[in-house]
C-alpha cells in the first residue's frame, strides 16, 4: 500500500526521483524582473515602490481597508496584539494545536496563552470549547472587560488559527468575542486566500495576519501582513513598525518605544510577484487536493476535506491514520523514500514553556496530534502540465 502511495505522489508531482518537499515555492511570475528593477533603483530597504504596491495588493485581494508590511509573521502577530490592547499578565485564548509563534507572540507582550480545544471538523479553534469557557470559566468585572475566574486575569484578545489554510468557524468566534468585550486577532499566517462564507479569513477580526515565511502558499523569503479596517489601529501599526520615527524631513524624533518591523523593498518586490500568481497557485492546489481525496478513498487512511461553508487554499494536506503507532510507520516509510511527510505539531500544551498555563479539555487537539500527517502540498503543474 505505502509503495503505492509513493508511486501516486511521485506521478502527480512529476517528480520519479529525489526528494518531494512538504511544500516548496514556484516562482513561475515576474518574480526577477521585479526583484531586478529594486536592485536598479537602489531602493531595496524599508522605503520603496514595491512596499506600497504590496499594501495595495493584498488591500484589493482581501477587500481589507488597511494592510500594513511586516517583516514576518510572528513580528506582525506581535505588533498585531499590541494593538489589539494585550497587556502584561494578561490571558490571551489561543488552541494548543498551532505553530509556536502564536504562543511566543503572545508571551512577547508578557501575557500568557490560555488554550481552548480545537474542532475535529477544522483543525482550528473550536467555537464550541470557546463558548463553554467563556461561560463556565469567565467573569466581568466594572471597567467592561471579561475575566479569568481562577487566574484573575484580564482576557483581552483571542487568536483563533486557520490550521494548514482551513478556516475556522470565524463568525460564531466573532459573536463570542463581541459578547465578551475580547479583541478577536485572526492568526490567518497560512490561509491567505481561504474564505470563509465566500469573505477572505483574517478580515473577520480586528486584526488579521498573513505570513509569507518559504514554507507558506506565497512567499516573499521573510515577510508578514498586518490587514485591519481600522484606520487608528492601522496608522499605529505602520508608525510602530517603523520605530515610532515622527515624520519630518530631517529630524529624528520618536514618540514612543517602536519596532523594526518593516518589510524591506527588496521582499516586497517578491511579494508582488507572488501575490499575482495567488489565484492561480490555489486553483492548483485544490486540484492537488481533489487527486489525493480521490486516491484515499480507495484506502483506509482518511483525507481531510475543507470545513463546511468555507473555501480553503488547502495549504498543506493532511490525512490521518487510526492511531500513532501506524501514523510514525508511515512517517518512517515515507521519509526514508524520499517522500517528505510530518506529524503535527507537539501540542503548545506539551511544550516546558507552556505546560502550566492555563487550559480546558483537549482531547480533540489530543485526538488530531496522534493521527495527523502532513503530505507534499506544494503547487503541482495542471494536468495538462502547461505552466
Ligand atoms: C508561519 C506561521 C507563523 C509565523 O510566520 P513567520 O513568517 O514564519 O514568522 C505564525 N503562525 C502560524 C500559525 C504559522 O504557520
Amino acid at each position: 500500500m505505502y509503495k503505492e502511495i509513493v508511486s501516486f505522489i511521485r506521478k502527480t508531482f512529476n517528480t520519479p526521483k529525489g526528494i518531494i518537499p512538504l511544500h516548496e515555492p514556484r516562482f513561475w511570475g515576474n518574480e526577477k524582473k521585479y526583484l531586478l528593477d529594486c536592485v536598479d533603483s537602489t531602493f531595496v530597504s524599508s522605503v520603496g515602490r514595491y512596499v506600497d504596491l504590496f499594501e495595495e495588493k493584498i488591500k484589493n485581494y482581501t477587500g481589507s481597508k488597511y494592510a500594513i508590511a511586516i517583516t514576518n509573521g510572528t513580528s506582525a502577530l506581535h505588533l498585531a496584539l499590541k494593538l489589539a490592547g494585550v497587556e502584561k499578565n494578561d490571558l490571551v485564548i489561543s488552541q494548543p494545536l498551532s505553530f509556536i509563534a502564536t504562543s511566543n507572540a503572545i508571551s512577547y507582550l508578557g501575557a500568557f496563552p490560555a488554550y481552548v480545544d480545537v474542532d475535529k471538523k477544522t483543525l482550528g479553534m473550536s467555537d464550541e470549547k470557546l463558548s463553554e469557557f467563556l461561560q463556565k470559566k469567565t467573569f466581568f468585572k466594572d471597567d467592561g472587560f471579561c475575566y479569568h475566574k481562577a487566574s484573575g486575569k484580564k482576557i483581552s484578545a483571542c487568536v483563533p488559527m486557520h490550521t494548514f489554510g482551513h478556516p475556522v468557524k470565524i463568525d460564531v468566534i466573532k459573536v463570542l468575542c463581541k459578547k465578551y468585550n475580547i479583541s478577536l486577532v485572526e492568526d490567518a499566517a497560512e490561509s491567505i486566500g481561504s474564505k470563509y462564507r465566500l469573505k477572505q479569513t483574517g478580515t473577520f477580526g480586528n486584526l488579521g495576519i498573513f505570513s509569507f515565511n518559504g514554507n507558506k502558499t506565497i512567499t516573499c523569503g521573510g515577510g508578514g501582513v498586518i490587514i485591519t479596517d481600522n484606520i487608528k489601529l492601522a496608522k499605529m501599526a505602520k508608525h510602530l513598525s517603523t520605530q515610532a520615527k515622527i515624520t519630518h524631513p530631517w529630524n529624528f524624533g520618536h514618540d514612543e518605544i517602536g519596532f523594526n518591523y518593516r518589510m524591506p523593498n527588496i521582499n516586497a518586490a517578491l511579494a508582488c510577484a507572488q501575490l499575482e500568481q495567488l489565484e492561480n497557485f490555489i486553483e492548483r492546489k485544490r486540484i492537488l487536493s481533489e487527486k489525493y481525496k480521490q486516491f484515499f478513498s480507495k484506502t483506509d487512511i482518511e483525507f481531510f476535506t475543507e470545513p463546511q461553508n468555507s473555501c480553503s487554499n488547502y495549504w498543506l494536506n493532511s490525512i490521518f491514520f487510526k492511531n500513532r503507532k501506524q501514523r510514525d510507520k508511515f512517517l518512517k516509510y515515507m521519509n526514508s523514500n524520499g517522500i517528505m511527510t510530518r506529524p503535527s505539531w507537539t501540542l503548545m500544551t506539551n511544550l516546558k514553556m507552556y505546560k502550566n498555563c492555563v487550559r480546558e479539555n483537549i482531547e480533540n487537539s489530543e485526538w488530531i496530534e496522534e493521527r495527523l500527517v502532513n503530505i507534499p502540498s506544494s503547487v503541482i503543474l495542471k494536468p495538462s502540465n502547461e505552466i
